[in-house]
């Protein structure tokens, strides 16, 4: 970005919360920053309001019929292009003078714009877990050839970014992930079998997506940022550990060989990290509530029960076997929330049909993205087969 000028940002998953957050940074400052287009699913209604106020060249929606229908609900006058499909989110993804894109799109779905992105030079701001888990390997490898940066939105990745600047590298013991443990810490395993979908999204201390919110409530979100912190950092599995910390207040740690622990602390709320992205490696002045530590009282740590949420150790073990097993972990477990929201399913058959589908997998080394792509693919189909109506199982 050249000085003076304002950084023109791209939004993949504007609608969502991830998205409607970055709106909230980037309203505060439209000095530095300009939105040249979005990238939205099925939301008509929100992204409509974001044209009319952001004036954005381009947007992208899930399909051809969704595009018909915004552009119906436009007024006539809009000037804007309407795109559909991973096509039109590589479009937007790619824009010759785009300078960030904010990719921040829920699930798999955003893995190829995502890397196009990369491809095309252009700086990432990842909220997408899913892409890094998927195929983190290919992206950073990308990335490093092409000399641009991609910055993580996830509040873990970027605590552990914060407490890594102006430290050495080869002196790190290990990180440290930091877990709410989400709504169902204190159950006991009899309880989680009856946990509704409702409870699952009552989230205590984060505001955010339904698929993140399952998975914040069955751990797997931890184990899908352990395998992410493994690509943005390059670590080996070995040096990442996990802490329950309820209060979510301190966002992720760094240990380095003397014993010295370096933490970030904040409120939970994803304006601090979506912005630090933005602003890299400035700060910038937000709307976020200020941190009170007078009102504040305890910050507790607890290990972690794998025992009681074992997505977290299935996420654990498909990052040791490596390959395309973590693309296949990411595919069923989409498939399994989606089933689970949708109350198909229990929420302890969410591991159980991801166990099933990681034990059939054969995995392959991951070259290319179309390797990912069929894992991912080829891992929906088997776990769809384990939803299909099974007969009354006892005790379960
Ligand atoms: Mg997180």
């Amino acid at each position: 970005m050249t000085k003076g000028k304002r950084k023109r940002i791209v939004i993949l998953g504007s609608t969502g919360s991830i998205g409607l957050n970055t709106l909230r940074v980037l309203r505060l400052h439209p000095d530095k920053y300009q939105v040249l287009a979005l990238g939205a699913g099925k939301n008509i209604e929100v992204l409509a309001r974001e044209i009319q106020e952001w004036k954005p060249r381009k947007v992208a929606v899930q399909d051809k019929q969704t595009a018909r229908i915004l552009s119906d609900t436009l007024p006539k006058d809009t000037s804007v292009e309407i795109l559909h499909g991973t096509g039109g989110y590589v479009e937007l993804a790619t824009m010759s003078n785009v300078d960030t894109v904010v990719s921040a799109m829920s699930g798999a779905a955003g893995l190829v714009p995502t890397y196009e992105a990369v491809r095309a030079r252009k700086q990432v701001a990842l909220a997408n877990k899913e892409a890094m888990v998927m195929a983190g390997q290919l992206i950073m490898a990308e990335a490093a050839s092409k000399g641009n940066s991609v910055l993580p939105i996830d509040s873990e990745h970027s605590a552990i970014l914060q407490c890594l600047r102006g430290h050495n590298r080869e002196d790190i013991k290990r990180v440290i992930l930091t877990a709410s443990g989400g709504p169902f810490l204190g159950l006991r395993p009899a309880e989680l079998t009856k946990v509704t979908a409702q409870q699952a999204l009552k989230h205590p201390n984060w505001q955010m997506g339904p698929k993140v919110t399952i998975d914040s409530a069955t751990l797997m979100n931890k184990g899908l940022e352990a395998i992410e912190a493994k690509w943005f950092f390059d670590l080996p599995m070995e040096k990442i550990g996990i802490v329950i910390h309820p209060q979510s207040i301190v966002h992720s740690m760094v240990e380095y060989k003397d014993g010295s622990i370096i933490a970030q602390l904040g409120m939970p709320d994803m304006t601090i990290p979506i912005a630090y992205a933005l602003a890299y490696p400035r700060h910038l002045e937000i709307d976020a509530p200020a941190l009170s530590f007078g009102e504040l009282g305890s910050l507790t740590f607890e290990p972690v029960d794998t025992e009681k949420f074992p997505c977290l150790s299935l996420a654990l073990t498909a990052a040791r076997v490596g390959g395309t097993m973590p693309a296949v972990l990411n595919a069923a477990n989409e498939v399994a929330v989606q089933a689970f929201l949708q109350e198909r399913i229990g929420f302890m058959d969410i591991p159980e049909i991801i166990r099933n589908t990681m034990a059939m997998h054969e995995p392959e080394s991951v070259k290319t993205l179309g390797t990912v792509l069929k894992a991912d693919a080829w891992a929906r189909e088997k776990a769809e087969g384990f939803l299909a109506p099974k007969p009354q199982k006892a005790g379960a």
